[in-house]
């Protein structure tokens, strides 16, 4: 269901921070780069903005937002406890792409939480997140600045293609240099959830000395239904997928020969099997050294490279699940189809 009001906006592409912080501060949406992937940022306060995110993205109201800071001194304000379980992680992966899941001030609209009691915050790395931040002045409620459910974009053009005609300004920034969204935690008595792998692998966590529990899945929801025991509203079986179908299989050995008909693409850390060379119209390579950092760094420019190319079917093979492999496989898994 497009809503037609947000199709005549005209879309500019800046490199000038101060406009974009100006923009944000009124109310104005803003897609800009992180260091996981660009998101669409409203000022967290404004919740007539917050919900114009919800509008353009088309993204259902029982998906909360990140709220992503420029500043320490903005968390009291948006959170209500930061227990010491926090204070660690906190001083251990921020800025970065860790998300905590902490109890909200009542001040922070319910929009941005979906009505839940808790809110998930950050505070992003990279340079130029940082300083746009920090000139707002704001915090900036962000999604993923793309349409909902789509590949999310790791550059100014991928934002474009989705948005253009949808939003007023894109804050151009390169390439993103990790690649896959923020790892999402909620502190437990004992350690943390894991609502969503990314972009802080859970071994560094755990390395901290501080277990990682892994939240249960939630298999009958669908986008349509979602299950309202599931722990973060956002784990929907499929999610971040290219258009064209793709299936997801643990080795190439367990592809089954009639998946291999007809123009199809590859995507997994190296090439296809000697004998498939010719079998595939697209190959796409994450990491031919076996890097998770490369690989992730490349995971969402492939997706959307095999969906813009030839292939009418894509044929994923699982990263090794370390790392940052552990949200490669994730995205992966949610971009497959069932039939
Ligand atoms: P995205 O904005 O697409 O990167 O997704 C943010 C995700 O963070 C959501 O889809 C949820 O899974 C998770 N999240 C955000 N807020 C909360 C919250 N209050 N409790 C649990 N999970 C949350
Ligand atoms: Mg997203």
């Amino acid at each position: 269901m497009p809503d037609e009001r947000y199709q005549n906006t005209p879309t500019v592409v800046t490199t000038d921070i101060s406009q974009a912080a100006r923009a944000l501060r009124q109310g104005r949406l803003v897609a800009f780069p992180t260091e996981t992937v660009y998101g669409l940022g409203a000022n967290a306060w404004d919740a007539d903005a917050v919900a114009r995110v919800f509008a353009v993205k088309q993204r259902p109201f029982f998906d909360p937002l990140i709220v992503h800071l420029g500043d320490f001194g903005l968390l009291p304000q948006i959170v209500r406890d930061v227990p010491p379980l926090a204070q660690r992680l906190i001083k251990a992966f921020w800025p970065g792409p860790l998300t905590l899941v902490l109890p909200k001030q009542p001040r922070v609209p319910d929009l941005v939480t979906s009505g839940l009691p808790t809110v998930a915050v950050r505070m992003p790395s990279a340079p130029l997140a940082r300083r746009l931040l920090r000139m707002a002045a704001v915090p900036v409620a962000a999604p993923s600045a793309n349409l909902f459910g789509r590949v999310s974009p790791t550059d100014a053009e991928a934002v474009v293609e989705q948005l253009a005609g949808r939003i007023p300004l894109v804050l151009d920034g390169g390439v993103c240099s990790v690649g896959v969204e923020s790892t999402v935690v909620q502190p437990t008595a004992n350690g943390v959830l894991l609502l969503r792998p990314g972009g802080v692998p859970t071994e560094a966590i755990e390395g901290l000395g501080i277990p990682v529990h892994h939240a249960p899945h939630t298999p009958t929801e669908t986008a349509d239904a979602p299950v309202e025991r599931a722990p973060s509203p956002g784990m929907l079986p499929r999610h971040y997928a290219p258009r064209t179908p793709l299936k997801f299989f643990e080795r190439p050995q367990d592809v089954p020969a009639e998946l291999l008909t007809g123009p199809v693409g590859w995507l997994a850390l190296g090439p296809p099997p000697a004998e498939w060379a010719d079998r595939f119209v697209h190959v796409e390579t994450l990491s031919p050294e076996g890097s998770d950092v490369e690989a992730a760094r490349n995971l969402f420019a492939a997706l959307r490279r095999l969906d813009a190319g030839p292939a009418r079917r894509i044929i994923a093979i699982a990263v090794p699940n370390t790392g940052l492999g552990r949200a490669i496989n994730d995205r992966l898994r949610r971009a497959a189809t069932s039939t």
